[in-house]
């Protein structure tokens, strides 16, 4: 497949907002890719080379790429410089000059996916001696050979800051569309030119008005392709592949028809974790494909999540009777996989941590039985001279650190608590009722304390109980209590009702810094000034405000000046004057007064008196607070007042 086609899809992603517009334009791209490219096309189009979990980056800097312009283009570095101060952005930069040059050579070859994707990939491998010019000669033979606006998505792929709003909702849905067949009421066949459209008033192909009737399709189609369903179970039993169209006579069942295949695509998608794997399966083996995606003791799974109660009365009404109770305690999530006697450590994220964490094989190494196992826990953090635990944010730094790691596993050890085990010895336990998990886990564990320990848990309906065992769990220095159903399946990826949290926090939003400023007087090799993002359903990332407030001068006082900076400096996008714009990564936990209506900022509200209180490395910039958050948050202390 040729590069082309990817960026012609690129830009229309640009051209529009519109969720629904976005996933047509990404499964029509999908539905023609060919197998052998599917993988590597679902990948660029998140902008990504590696599945997310993957530790492998390109990890090539802005001074690369302008550098590899500078080969290809023949034009000086300033020359170059100029550009990029006028377009902010070294994509376009790219586009402007290769256009310029183009005109005077007329040389122009055509670039195949797999020729971008490979050079890409080669990037990332090489290390050492030399490789700067390696790298710079495999970004320049792209640019040589790229037409113009082809030169500007090569530059966002190689600094991975591709920013065309493909979101995990959007690739989903886009999947389920290019490979399964259209539902009557969700899609309508344009008049004009026979296209299926999702639900919009336009066709997108050829511009034609379309009247989005349920039913009115009924007459047009070819009949052998068509499954009339009477029946969620029929569907359930057909043979997919034989139909295009689904026609139902009621438009509750065609919901549910049209959310099968799209939640067949997820429940593959939270086992994978990767979108290549998952459309390849629906594109090769269609549904009964996506069905066998299992677990695999290596590959990181998503994590279910909890949702929050505000007593413990609702806790019991979400969960139901009785319950079994945990200490929540306030430390960082560690999915543990063991398989052929190696362990690997995964975070929330599905970052791989393993070597940062030597002490924490070893203890999963000597204390759990098991020839392969995927584990789910909580890392905490204790003072190596109290044993008494510590907040998260203390012992945030190891999760990243790269050097001197056992001197920090000494200053900063970890006790692992374990709560779940989702595959043992060969079984996936995903539908396996909880409690049955939890005794697993008391047969396989050798408690040692401040080493590894299955997290204390109370099983009971009696409320009173339950608040004595919360005020214990926050005596101990936990953050407060979980609510699990006894017979609760583990949902991969979900926010679920059947695991919740109750803890005495306030709402604080985790907001991601895409800008800041630099300092003054003593703080002007600092950045100073955060301004702060929450993200829309589209993966836009929208301003909410800015933070100054809660950072320390100081890196032993927490969150510091310096650490911020260390942390922001390599995502630099552009600079102008003091102020810089960074590439959305990092994630800050903020703590308000209130969120009030505002006209400053993209988002449309904007915090009153913000504070930091943490920095939140085990979250991605995409798993940060959303839109939807804030408006909710906003209303709950309106009704508050
Ligand atoms: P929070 O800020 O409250 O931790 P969150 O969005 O990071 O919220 P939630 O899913 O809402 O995550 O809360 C569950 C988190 O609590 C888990 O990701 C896990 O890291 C942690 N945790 C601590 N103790 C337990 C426990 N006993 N069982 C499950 N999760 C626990």
């Amino acid at each position: 497949m040729k590069y082309i086609n990817l960026v012609e899809v690129y830009q229309k992603l640009d051209s529009t907002t519109k969720r629904l517009e976005k996933t047509y334009f990404i499964s029509e791209l999908l539905r023609k890719t060919p197998v052998e490219d599917l993988s590597r096309i679902t990948l660029l189009l998140q902008g990504k080379i590696f599945p997310p979990w993957d530790e492998r980056k390109i990890g090539v800097a802005s001074r690369m790429v302008l550098k590899a312009i500078n080969v290809s283009s023949g034009l000086s570095v300033k020359e170059i410089e100029d550009e990029w101060k006028k377009t902010g952005d070294l994509g376009k930069t790219a586009e402007n000059l290769i256009q310029k040059k183009k005109q005077a050579t007329l040389f122009s070859s055509d670039l195949s996916v797999s020729k971008v994707f490979d050079n890409l990939r080669k990037l990332a491998t090489l290390e050492g001696l030399g490789s700067v010019d390696q790298k710079v000669k495999l970004i320049s033979e792209l640019l040589t050979s790229a037409k113009p606006i082809e030169a500007r998505y090569i530059v966002r792929n190689v600094l991975e800051d591709l920013r065309v709003g493909v979101g995990a909702g959007s690739l989903r849905d886009a999947i389920a569309w290019a490979f399964f067949p259209k539902v009557s009421g969700i899609f309508f066949k344009c008049d004009k030119c026979n296209n299926y459209m999702p639900n919009i008033t336009k066709c997108l192909e050829c511009n034609e008005a379309i009247e989005n009737k349920f039913n009115k399709e009924i007459e047009k189609f070819d009949e052998k392709k068509v499954l009339k369903l009477k029946s969620i179970d029929e569907l359930k039993k057909a043979d997919i592949k034989k139909y295009d169209f689904i026609l139902c006579n009621d438009e509750n069942l065609a919901r549910e028809a049209y959310n099968y295949f799209v939640n067949a695509v997820q429940g593959a998608y939270d086992v994978a974790n990767d979108f290549s794997v998952v459309a390849e399966k629906a594109k090769v083996e269609g549904i009964k494909g996506l069905m066998s995606v299992g677990l695999e003791p290596g590959r990181p799974v998503k994590v279910m999540l909890a949702i929050k109660v505000k007593d413990i009365k609702e806790g019991f009404e979400r969960v139901g009777k009785p319950a079994d109770i945990e200490y929540k305690l306030d430390g960082f999530r560690l999915q543990i996989h063991k398989k052929d006697n190696e362990i690997k450590l995964f975070t929330r994220r599905l970052e791989n941590v393993t070597k940062q964490f030597p002490d924490v094989v070893d203890y999963v190494k000597h204390n759990i039985k098991g020839d392969s196992f995927i584990i789910d826990s909580e890392g905490v953090g204790f003072s190596p001279k109290t044993k008494k635990y510590l907040p998260f944010q203390s012992i945030s730094q190891r999760i990243k650190r790269k050097y001197d790691i056992e001197n920090m596993a000494k200053e900063f050890p970890v006790e692992l608590n374990v709560f779940d085990v989702i595959y043992y010895n060969g079984k996936n336990m995903i539908k396996t009722p909880f409690i049955e998990r939890r005794n697993i886990i008391e047969k396989i564990v050798k408690p040692a304390e401040r080493k590894i320990v299955y997290v204390k848990n109370l099983i009971t309906s009696d409320e009173k109980e339950v608040l004595k065992f919360y005020k214990e769990s926050l005596k101990r220095g936990n953050e407060g209590i979980m609510f699990k159903t006894l017979d609760a399946v583990y949902k991969p990826g979900a926010r679920v009702g059947h695991m919740v949290k109750f803890k005495p926090i306030m709402d604080t939003l985790d907001l991601v810094i895409v800008g800041a400023e630099w300092g003054e007087g003593k703080r002007s090799d600092w950045l100073s000034s955060f301004t702060l993002a929450c993200i829309d359903e589209n993966n836009n990332f929208l301003e909410i405000g800015k933070v100054g407030t809660g950072i320390k001068e100081k890196s032993e006082l927490g969150v510091s000046f310096s650490q911020l900076t260390e942390e922001l400096k390599p995502l630099i996008i552009s600079e102008k004057g003091k102020s810089v714009i960074v590439k959305p990564e990092i994630v800050v936990e903020i703590n308000y007064e209130e969120i009030q209506k505002s006209q400053t900022y993209s988002s449309g509200y904007a915090l009153r008196f913000p504070r930091l209180i943490n920095l939140r490395l085990e979250r991605s910039a995409e798993e940060c607070s959303t839109l939807n958050m804030v408006e909710e948050f906003y209303e709950g202390q309106r009704h508050r007042k």
